[in-house]
């Protein structure tokens, strides 16, 4: 291995060349306590920063085994060390100065979540510690500004890691916090199917962010506190007791007034299937893994899904067993997206009245003299919402302040009042009793079928290099296919958009064949995870890129998405 005075006297040989000169500096250099490697050397200023990464061998970094033996602990303490070794490299991007991108440093922005990610790995064999970064190597114009890349990686990189990467230098008090949350999340999570429960919203909590455009916590909001009725007390690994509402399996409806909190409280359990960092606010709100936002998204190409047990006998004749259009309507974008959530394995549907079809979700009773029943093509949410949870065991969480027709089949109902949840099952019940429905129960529908097939696609064949760019948590293009993800909700980072797209470019490699079922691509992707992390995703020569694990339930709304894709 080179060392440190190596990569020294080589700076101060290409210094004053042209930018390409900087390609000879790939290679790995030992430093005092660690290793910098410098796995892509950008083309010009002005292209993607350079790739570096940082090894630190476990004896060095010395963090205590009990720290990352459990893998939710290690993920937690991965997370925790990208976030401060993040913001050590704040401080110091762009004080190297130059054209373009000369000067930047940078690792992954973590967001409010708690991700796996490619940016900061620790192996729990060895303790050995590998962090990722991206360096824009300095230029005045297109001409190497070696003195300047000299401070980067022998003054701030050192004084980043210092700081960061050493059990010994770091405040360990945060890392143990980190760790321990993250053991009384995977807890909560894991006791929830024994209590009967699909969520968990602590008291205490707060459910509201900053703004719309900030995931922060609000200042000033009003902390979450359940009602008597639905309280339940855990006693956590190492939080202590603690207690909150337990939201039961089956079907619970929330209503309430306008403004009176319902979006807020349904979007904290959309992203309560993620763990959130200390200080969030929502640390403790936790739903099943398993749980799928489900919204009308009118637009979205849908192939060959099953959608019969919710549309059947369209005017046009189209079949709905294999359902296939480029431009869906609202309701038949809801009905395909359920269906696939329940190929995906969904435990739980989240479904907010204000992103809905209304005629996917009900059909009032006066339209339903008018209209009979066998002129109209839609059997509305409302009379599959039961038998989602009797004969498939998947339970649903339902806002809607505007139709009562839901009193009936909910088991719980929740009032938001002034952001207030309280327990109205009895009172709502005694209600809807008084107006008891008319109509004829629905006919039950068989299983849907999941015999989906994907073929490769010649769209996202490309070239042998891959073109592949996140945009953001709005979707990823990958060759010469966009896939648009703005209305998969639950996608949390960017760094998720990008792991799906490199999950299409394995899979079309590796995996589509035309005989393995979509189900059956993504129990590979997913098991390559697993076993070898998330790096395996991509057989990229110019050093991994920033990923972060996306969800299983992801993974197939992207294939679902993805409008090249033959199924
Ligand atoms: P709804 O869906 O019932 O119409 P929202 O959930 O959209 O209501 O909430 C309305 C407003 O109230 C939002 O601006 C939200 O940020 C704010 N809000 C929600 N929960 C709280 C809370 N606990 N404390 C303070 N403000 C809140
Ligand atoms: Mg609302």
């Amino acid at each position: 291995m080179q060392t440190a005075n190596d990569l020294r006297d080589l700076l101060k040989r290409i210094d004053r060349r042209s930018y390409p000169a900087y390609k000879d500096t790939r290679g790995a250099y030992q430093f005092p306590g660690y290793v910098l490697s410098i796995d892509h050397v950008q083309g010009d200023p002005f292209a993607a920063p350079s790739r570096l990464s940082i090894h630190v061998q476990g004896r060095r970094a010395a963090f205590p085994r009990d720290l990352y033996q459990v893998p939710c602990r290690r993920v937690a303490l991965q997370d925790e060390l990208t976030r401060r070794f993040a913001r050590q490299a704040a401080r110091l991007s762009f004080q190297a100065k130059g054209s373009g991108q000369s000067g930047l440093i940078a690792v992954s922005r973590c967001g409010q979540e708690v991700l796996e990610r490619t940016a900061c790995r620790l192996d729990p064999a060895s303790g050995d510690l590998l962090l990722r970064l991206e360096v824009g190597f300095p230029a005045n114009g297109r001409t190497i500004n070696a003195r300047e890349l000299e401070k980067i990686l022998f003054g701030f990189l050192p004084r980043c890691v210092q700081a960061s990467l050493f059990y010994r230098e770091a405040d360990a008090e945060g890392m143990w916090a980190a760790a321990d949350l993250a053991e009384d999340q995977l807890y909560i999570r894991e006791q929830l199917p024994r209590l009967g429960l699909c969520a968990f919203v602590a008291d205490g909590s707060i459910l509201p962010r900053a703004s719309g455009v900030s995931d922060l916590p609000m200042e000033g909001a009003v902390p979450f506190r359940s009602p008597a009725e639905l309280s339940v007390a855990l006693d956590l690994p190492h939080g202590g007791r603690i207690s909150g509402m337990g939201i039961p399996k089956g079907v619970t409806l929330i209503v309430g007034g306008g403004y009176h909190g319902k979006s807020t409280l349904l979007k904290a359990l959309e992203m309560g299937a993620y763990d959130h960092v200390r200080g969030d606010g929502r640390e403790h709100v936790i739903a099943g893994e398993a749980a799928v936002k489900i919204r009308a998204e009118d637009g979205r190409g849908i192939r060959r899904t099953d959608i019969s047990m919710f549309i059947r006998d369209l005017p046009n004749g189209k079949d709905t067993a294999a359902f296939t259009t480029e431009d869906a309507s609202g309701s038949t974008s809801q009905a395909a997206n359920v269906v696939e959530a329940m190929e995906a394995g969904a435990s739980l549907l989240l479904i907010d009245e204000d992103t809905s079809a209304t005629n996917f979700m009900v059909r009032d009773e006066l339209m339903q003299r008018v209209i009979h029943r066998d002129m109209e093509p839609i059997t509305p949410f409302i009379d599959r919402v039961r038998a989602l949870y009797d004969d498939y065991g998947i339970s649903t969480v339902i806002v809607a302040g505007s139709s009562g027709a839901y009193f009936h089949v909910a088991d719980h109902i929740i009032q938001m009042d002034r952001y207030a949840p309280r327990d109205i099952t009895a009172l709502a019940k005694g209600e809807a009793a008084a107006f008891p429905l008319r109509s004829a129960p629905p006919e039950p529908a068989p299983p849907p079928s999941f015999d989906r097939r994907p073929r490769p696609s010649p769209e996202l064949r490309g070239s042998e290099r891959v073109k592949l760019k996140s945009l953001g948590r709005d979707g990823v293009a990958v060759n010469r296919e966009t896939v648009d993800l703005r209305y998969v909700e639950q996608l949390a980072d960017g760094e998720q958009s990008a792991a799906l797209g490199w999950c299409l470019v394995y899979a079309q490699r590796h995996l589509l064949d035309g005989r393995r079922t979509l189900r059956e691509v993504v129990d590979a992707l997913e098991r390559l995870m697993d076993r070898e992390g998330l790096d395996a995703l991509c057989e990229s020569r110019g050093g991994i890129p920033f990923l972060a694990r996306p969800r299983r339930q992801e993974i197939f709304a992207c294939f679902d998405r993805c409008r090249s894709l033959k199924l």
